[in-house]
């Protein structure tokens, strides 16, 4: 993945992809990144990153965002992989009942290894799908609120609110960060 850091920024914000194999992390993030989907799966396992400067008023952010590239498979994600996020995209798929049940085991790992005030979007993938869907757009929006998190349905194929989710949770960053250091 892209690794530039060509323009000068005023901050630099790391948050991670997680959730279950499969889901669509890497494609959320390729979307993201670099406007791509693709229907293989991927060829390689490690941890990626990627980035995109974003302007948030007058300041200048480069989003590093984090993707486990299939670790999760393995239960292998280390407490290196979160430590200094400050935001997390937490990814089931609308059309497997069990990646949102997951959902709770990811967000307690969230909680035991990243940091307390972390912004953590739910985000409900491939909406594409709505014929096969196994979890309604509501369960997702009831547990996200329950839990204090932002919620979005999206679809990484069809480029629904992937943007979005993203920016909402980078400008959420960012607006915490600043109440922290006034
Ligand atoms: P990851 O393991 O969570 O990173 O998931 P991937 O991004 O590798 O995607 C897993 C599979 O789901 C691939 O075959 C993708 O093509 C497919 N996929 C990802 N996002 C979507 C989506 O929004 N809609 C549909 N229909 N398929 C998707």
């Amino acid at each position: 993945m892209e690794d530039s850091f060509d323009e000068e920024c005023d901050y630099l914000f790391k948050s991670v992809m997680i959730g279950d194999s499969a889901v669509g992390k890497s494609n959320l993030l390729s979307r993201f990144s670099r406007n791509e989907f693709r229907l293989d799966s991927k060829p390689t396992i490690g941890v990626e990153f990627a980035y995109r400067n974003i302007k948030v008023g007058d300041k200048l952010i480069k989003a590093q965002i984090w993707d486990t590239a299939g670790q999760e498979r393995f239960r292998a994600i280390t407490s290196s992989y979160y430590r200094g996020a400050l935001g997390a995209l937490l990814v089931y798929d609308i059309t497997r009942k069990a990646t949102f049940e997951n959902v709770k085991k990811w967000l307690r790992e969230l909680r035991d290894f990243g940091s307390s005030d972390m912004v953590v979007v739910l985000v409900g993938n491939k909406c594409d799908l709505g014929h096969s869907r196994e979890v309604g757009e509501e369960e997702g929006r009831d547990f996200a609120e329950e839990e204090g998190l932002c919620f979005m349905e999206t679809s990484a194929l069809e480029n629904v609110n992937v943007e979005e989710a993203f920016l909402h949770m980078v400008n959420k960053i960012h607006q915490v960060s600043t109440q922290k250091s006034l």
